[in-house]
């Protein structure tokens, strides 16, 4: 815990920390960004991108016969990136015009998980079966993985747990995917999870136990009960170098997908990506990704919510995994669930200290008008925190940040990152639909 004279110390030190306590919508632009060449190496790289790809590519038979909905794209699990000039216009007449084109990166869409957890939470699932398999001489890295589906893979896989701590989607991918290898697995998950996602996973056959704490007493918990057991596995969502690069992989695929649109990103042509953050795992593995392949020609930025900005908290006290959102009085109330995290995690904010050019904070009323927006303009359907991620061109065209970079606006290229939404029930998607809705005619 933080005293008083603590928290004070650090507000005097960044004075944006006071607007953050007060849950005022802040746009932060980091001091320590570092040029691409100059940020401390971690033990990660390009070639750890490499060898993941490897390891999907294996799975890929698994995933067709697996989830047959996979077949189309051979069982790789990959979305598309689509430019959504209509949304555009809607911004534009919401908060005035902006410079570059706008496109919306739908993992949203992603197989079997529904969000950007198809990415880090199954990876880490499947490496851990890969090598469990391997070291029992089960299963050689040359084999047609579709075999772990018979039934002696499965009566081996029975024999070990899997834990993990969630808010919802996290859960829901490592919930599906262990219970479909045939892993015991237990689910922790906070009060803020929503119902149709603890059902869901209660018809999958995975065990879920609800807390009425928040997110990081659901990892707590799910850490002591897990790591008793020399069978189990725990997927730490505050500190797992697995998910971290599992999310990685969304940057390799989106190079292709920019090069086939035509889409030049170069120093004239500069990048931007837009992230929902919670934990910060998926938006730093993202963000870690692309600049192995950009490296300063991308500029990455983080989008929570003004009451659990958790990431920004650790960042701008340079107090990192220390600090929570509780500690400088915050209630880490949000509709946001995939974002109602107090605390960052410890491995990838590291990372994200000297890589992320910025964050910023919305209210929740924002995301659901921009809910109905995107349906209405686009016909698309996210959850609410996916939608974070579209404040930001506007952010950044009234910001100082390209004139500081010597950035060309006009020639720029805006990613928003749409992290969820496929699995939301359709009574869900009315309700959220309706209230961005009424938001609106409200104004
Ligand atoms: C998990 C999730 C995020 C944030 O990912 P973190 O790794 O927790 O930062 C954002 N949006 C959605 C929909 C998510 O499920």
């Amino acid at each position: 815990m933080y005293s008083k004279k603590e928290i004070d110390a650090l507000i005097k030190n960044t004075p944006i920390l006071q607007d953050i306590i007060d849950a005022k919508p802040v746009s932060w632009i980091n001091p320590e960004l570092l040029p691409f060449d100059d940020a401390p190496k971690f033990s990660l790289g390009m070639k750890d991108m490499e060898v993941a790809e490897q390891l999907w590519i294996r799975f890929a038979p698994f995933f067709v016969k697996a989830f047959p909905e996979t077949s189309e794209s051979a069982g790789i699990l990959e979305s598309t990136l689509r430019e959504i000039p209509n949304m555009k216009a809607v911004l534009e007449g919401n908060h005035g015009n902006f410079d570059g084109g706008l496109f919306l990166k739908c993992d949203h869409e992603l197989p079997i998980a529904g969000s950007i957890k198809a990415r880090g939470g199954f990876f880490e699932i499947i490496k851990y079966a890969e090598k469990l398999a391997l070291e029992a001489g089960l299963l050689k890295k040359e084999d047609d993985y579709s075999k772990l589906l018979a039934p002696e893979f499965r009566e081996f896989f029975r024999k070990y747990k899997i834990g993990v701590s969630s808010t919802g989607n996290l859960g829901l991918g490592i919930g599906i995917m262990s219970a479909k290898l045939g892993f015991e697995v237990t689910v922790y998950v906070s009060a803020d999870a929503k119902q149709w996602k603890k059902e869901l996973l209660r018809e999958k056959g995975v065990i879920v136990i609800e807390f009425d704490g928040d997110f990081s007493e659901a990892v707590l918990a799910g850490r002591q009960q897990t790591l008793t057991d020399p069978n189990a596995h725990f997927v730490d969502d505050e500190d797992s170098e697995d998910l971290f690069i599992g999310y990685t992989g969304g940057a390799l695929r989106i190079a292709e997908q920019l090069k086939a649109q035509k889409v030049m990103v170069d120093v004239d042509h500069p990048l931007f990506v837009y992230s929902p953050c919670g934990v910060g795992g998926s938006p730093g593995g993202i963000a870690f990704g692309l600049k192995q392949i950009y490296g300063d020609h991308v500029h990455c930025f983080f989008i929570e919510p003004t009451h659990s900005p958790g990431v920004l908290t650790g960042l701008v006290t340079a107090e990192m995994s220390h600090i929570s959102v509780q500690d400088i009085g915050l209630d880490n109330q949000t509709e946001a669930d995939g974002l109602a995290v107090g605390r960052p995690s410890h491995f990838a904010t590291k990372i994200s200290k000297h890589l992320v050019s910025g964050i910023f904070t919305l209210e929740d009323d924002q995301l659901f008008k921009l809910l109905a927006q995107l349906k209405d303009s686009e016909n698309i359907f996210l959850e609410p925190s996916a939608t974070a991620g579209l404040i930001g061109p506007q952010r950044i065209q009234i910001s100082e940040y390209a004139k500081t970079h010597h950035l060309n606006l006009k020639n720029a290229t805006h990613i928003v990152w749409a992290t969820g939404g496929l699995l939301v029930p359709e009574y869900q998607r009315t309700a959220f639909y309706e209230r961005g809705q009424h938001l609106l005619k409200t104004e």
